[in-house]
Formats: C-alpha cells, sequence, structure tokens
C-alpha cells in the first residue's frame, strides 16, 4: 500500500490574488505537511518558475497549474489546469488575452465605485497588485477594507464587487471551448474549480458538466475549501456519474483571509478516482 499523501493542488500567489509570494506559499505548504502542491494562479502562471525552484531546493512535489476563467452562458466558471507545461506558446497566449480582459473590467469598476460615492480605487486596487499584468476583484477588496468601506474581504464580496452592488461589472472571460484547448494545448488536465459555488441549477450543472466533458475536461474538484461536508459528497457522486477524476485543493490565498490553510482538507473519499492516479 502506498502511503496516503497530501495533495493540494489549488491555491494562490502575489503572482494572481494570493498574498504570498510563490516560494512563501512552497515553504508553507511544506510546514503544514503537503506532500504534493499545485500553484493555480488565476490566468496566470508568472509565478511558477519561482515555486518550482523553491519546491525542487525543498523535497516537495510540485505541479504546475493554473486557474483558467471562462464564462459559460452567463456564469464565471473556473477551470483548473493541472500538470500544464508553462512553456507552450497557445496556452501563454490565451492566458494573456483573459488577462488584459482584465485591465479593462478594472477600469469600469473603479468608475462604478466612483458613481457610488468611493473615488481612488483604481489606484487603491493598484497598490495590492504584485503583478501589474492581473488584477482582480480580491485587490479592490482589500482598497475597500483598507478604506474601512467594510471589515474584512468577505464583506467587500459581500457589499461590493458581486452582481446587483457597487462595483460589479459583468464581463465576457474565454468561452469554455477556448479555456478547455488552452489547458489542452498545454497538455494539462482540466478540472471544474469548485463547483459547489456556481450559482446554476442542477440541471444547468449537469448540462455544464456535460459539455465540459464533451470538451475534453476529465476532472472535478470535489474537497475544497468553499465545499460543504453535503457538497463533499453530492460532488463525488456527480464525480462518479459522470466518470470525472476527483481533485483536492484548498484555494488558499493568504493567512487571515483564508479560512483553510495549505494542505488543511479533508481527504478525498477512496471510491473516488483521484485526478494524481496516473502521476
Ligand atoms: P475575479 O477573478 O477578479 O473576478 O475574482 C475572483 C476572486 O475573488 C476569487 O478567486 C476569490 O479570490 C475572490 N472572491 C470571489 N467571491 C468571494 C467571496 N464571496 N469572498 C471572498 N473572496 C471572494
Ligand atoms: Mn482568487
Ligand atoms: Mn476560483
Ligand atoms: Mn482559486
Amino acid at each position: 500500500m502506498q502511503p496516503l499523501l497530501n495533495y493540494d493542488l489549488h491555491c494562490h500567489s502575489t503572482a494572481s490574488d494570493g498574498l504570498l509570494a510563490p516560494a512563501e506559499l512552497v515553504r508553507r505548504a511544506l510546514a503544514n505537511g503537503v506532500d504534493v502542491l499545485a500553484l493555480t494562479d488565476h490566468d496566470e502562471i508568472s509565478g511558477l518558475t519561482e515555486a518550482r525552484d523553491q519546491a525542487a531546493a525543498l523535497g516537495l512535489r510540485f505541479v504546475d497549474g493554473v486557474e483558467v476563467s471562462v464564462s459559460w452562458g452567463g456564469t464565471t466558471i473556473h477551470v483548473l489546469g493541472l500538470n500544464i507545461d508553462p512553456g507552450n506558446a497557445q496556452l501563454q497566449q490565451g492566458l494573456h488575452g483573459i488577462r488584459e480582459g482584465r485591465r479593462e473590467r478594472a477600469k469600469k469598476m473603479a468608475e462604478d465605485l466612483e458613481r457610488a460615492g468611493i473615488p481612488g480605487s483604481l489606484e487603491g486596487a493598484y497598490a495590492y497588485v504584485d503583478n501589474p499584468n492581473l488584477i482582480g476583484r480580491t485587490h479592490f477588496a482589500r482598497f475597500l477594507v483598507e478604506k474601512r468601506y467594510v471589515s474584512d474581504v468577505k464583506s467587500a464580496f459581500q457589499h461590493y464587487l458581486v452582481s446587483g452592488k457597487p462595483g460589479y461589472v459583468p464581463h465576457q472571460w474565454a468561452t469554455l471551448e477556448d479555456g478547455l484547448a488552452y489547458i489542452k494545448a498545454g497538455s494539462g488536465v482540466a478540472v471544474v474549480a469548485h463547483p459547489g459555488r456556481y450559482k446554476l441549477t442542477r440541471t444547468e450543472m449537469r448540462k455544464f458538466l456535460g459539455e465540459f466533458k464533451d470538451g475534453g475536461g476529465t476532472g472535478i474538484e470535489v474537497v475544497t475549501s468553499s465545499h460543504t461536508a453535503e457538497q463533499f459528497l453530492e460532488y463525488a457522486i456527480l464525480a462518479g456519474e459522470f466518470g470525472f477524476l476527483a481533485s483536492r485543493g484548498s484555494d488558499f490565498h493568504g493567512p487571515g483571509e483564508s479560512r483553510v490553510d495549505l494542505g488543511r482538507l479533508p481527504s478525498l473519499s477512496a471510491d473516488l478516482k483521484p485526478v494524481w492516479h496516473d502521476w
């Protein structure tokens, strides 16, 4: 029997909206008992080299990853690409295109917040951005906390930045087809991130999973920090039904901001086929 390894295949560094530099994240993962770590920044792979080098130096197994933003029928869906080749030009160009859209969205978000009586949010959000090519809602959320419009990042998302609230700007990400094509070009495994977070009916979720599978997607995140225990079960059942490989990832963004730390999640149930089965 192989010993049960601690896989954490979803987290964020300062290359996107995480609080720790890639190397710091790797050190924290090791300290937390993680055996295999994937860094999956939003639409960005520039943190992978630093993380991979640090992991190699410390003897931690590292997996190159990314979290791709796609739009599916008006809903934003995140698709993880695991075990990608970061050197692939089509993957790089596709992610570049998605990041360009973020810059424009950020300007509009700031204009909307300004109309709601909150000035200076574009500069304010950029002050929290480490990678000038990747601005996201989390950076605006940190600015809103700093200026005391809200007490923490979670409430920033409750009162602003989400549909129907000031600072929300609907956005067209990559199509599902394109997002899957980028991951496939980079020889990665495509995994639906935190399926429990999408506002989809059961019927819509099944329709999405069917299209995801037809488009070449093979995995689904079952154990992740935003899922309840009931959702672990719900998505384990859907994984079985659709024949998806199951994944486990904390979606850690930083100490103090994320409820679940690196590697600190329940194990995948033994009857699931894990995404790492043939790694
Ligand atoms: P973006 O890709 O820029 O639209 O931002 C998405 C990110 O915002 C997610 O990856 C989370 O880091 C963060 N986020 C979204 N909703 C929430 C929430 N309710 N509470 C905390 N963070 C959130
Ligand atoms: Mn994020
Ligand atoms: Mn996500
Ligand atoms: Mn994530």
